[in-house]
């Protein structure tokens, strides 16, 4: 059914190999997938979700395939499209987005987005216009800060001659509106133009360094925050008189307009706030974090539940800024895909088991 398609909500599992630390301390591998079938065990327990990827290394070209390209394909098309990587601090969710400074930038799965829509524009463009922009922000403490003010300011300045002001340090969080047709725009944000990968990759790099951390422990940067990245692909399609189904004589040809809006989205670290909750600000963090994660979370279970969806249950978006700046693109006609992310190592067993937990839940 076509409604069903259009609003689907996929869960895939990503199970990183074990790392330095991990194999140092000699842990062991605690989780084992059934051969053939996206079906992992851990304990007594067992799931099953639309795909399981590893314990091979970089996010796999199936996992792209299988994921992200149909995204892509209803980007073309005009659908929004959202992809969220979920998990505790330290499972993978920065290398498998490529939202990292340095390691996964290359590897990731946004280098990859970003190659794949140029390919296609580059096919597409004698008979479409098209135009990119990209934005990136963060949410910490449930206050949305703009990663790429600074690239505005510069541009600006190159372009005006303009002094930059210099208020790269006192930022102001960026107020949510929603615009009488239901889009959700945020008031003031840097939407920088791009034309080429090059381009669109330097915004990446510049908002993941800008990407504010409180942690004086750089293992746990940015852990705290969700990031995420948005391309804004807009389209001004030439009608032909060839159109199959279109039927308007050769010198009434008309333009169609599409836009839409692909989401990338690097969760904060899904972990409970405890241990380090030493200072009282921390502990603020963590808490406002559990909201935009439990709200997450909600939100897509409302989603996947077909019989409440029909019976026009209340999906509470309105619950935290993440699932509020989603909305449009969460549900209705956009395209949700989940990448759970998952050390196998037995010492974060507790940590995994809440992962798949949640993400079974998104199903
Ligand atoms: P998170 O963003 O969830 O906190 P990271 O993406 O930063 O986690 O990954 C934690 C560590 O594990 C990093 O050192 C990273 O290089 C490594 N890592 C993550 N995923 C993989 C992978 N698929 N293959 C190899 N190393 C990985
Ligand atoms: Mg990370």
């Amino acid at each position: 059914m076509e409604a069903s398609e259009n609003c689907s909500v996929k869960v895939a599992l990503h199970i990183r190999p074990l790392i330095g630390d991990e194999r140092s301390q000699g842990c062991k591998e605690c989780v084992t997938v059934t051969p053939g079938k996206p079906q992992i065990q851990i304990g007594t327990h067992s799931f099953t979700f639309d795909h399981v990827y590893g314990i091979g290394g970089a996010p796999s070209s199936a996992m792209f395939e299988e994921c992200i390209s149909p995204l892509i394909d209803g980007l073309f098309q005009g659908y929004n499209a959202t992809v969220l990587a979920y998990g505790q601090t330290g499972s993978g969710k920065t290398y498998t987005m490529g939202t990292g400074y340095g390691d996964g930038c290359q590897t990731g799965l946004i280098p990859k987005v970003m190659n794949v829509l140029f390919s296609k524009i580059d096919i597409l463009k004698h008979q479409t216009e098209f135009q990119l922009q990209v934005s990136f922000i963060e949410i910490l403490k449930e206050e949305v800060r703009d990663l790429l003010d600074s690239v505005s300011l510069s541009k600006l300045d190159a372009a005006n001659g303009h002094a930059a002001k210099a208020n790269s340090h006192g930022r102001h969080p960026l107020q949510i509106r929603e615009t009488s047709n239901g889009a959700i725009t945020l008031a003031g944000l840097t939407e920088v133009a791009v034309s080429s990968s090059q381009e669109m990759a330097a915004c990446l790099a510049q908002g993941s360094l800008s990407r504010a951390t409180a942690s004086t422990n750089m293992n746990n940067q940015s852990s705290r925050s969700h990031a995420i990245f948005t391309i804004t692909l807009e389209q001004l399609r030439k009608i032909h008189s060839t159109f199959p189904g279109n039927d308007t004589p050769d010198e009434d040809m008309g333009e169609e307009y599409f836009c839409a809006k692909f989401h990338l989205v690097d969760l904060a670290g899904s972990e409970r706030a405890k241990r380090t909750g030493s200072d009282s600000l921390r502990l603020k963090e963590g808490i406002h974090i559990n909201k935009g994660l439990l709200a997450l979370g909600n939100v897509i279970s409302a989603l996947g539940d077909e019989k409440k969806r029909k019976e026009g249950m209340h999906v509470p978006y309105r619950d935290s800024k993440l699932t509020r700046l989603l909305q449009d693109s969460l549900g209705g006609n956009s395209k949700t895909v989940m990448i759970a992310c998952i050390s196998p190592a037995d010492i974060n067993a507790e940590e995994s088991l809440n992962t798949l937990k949640y993400a079974n839940r998104a199903r």
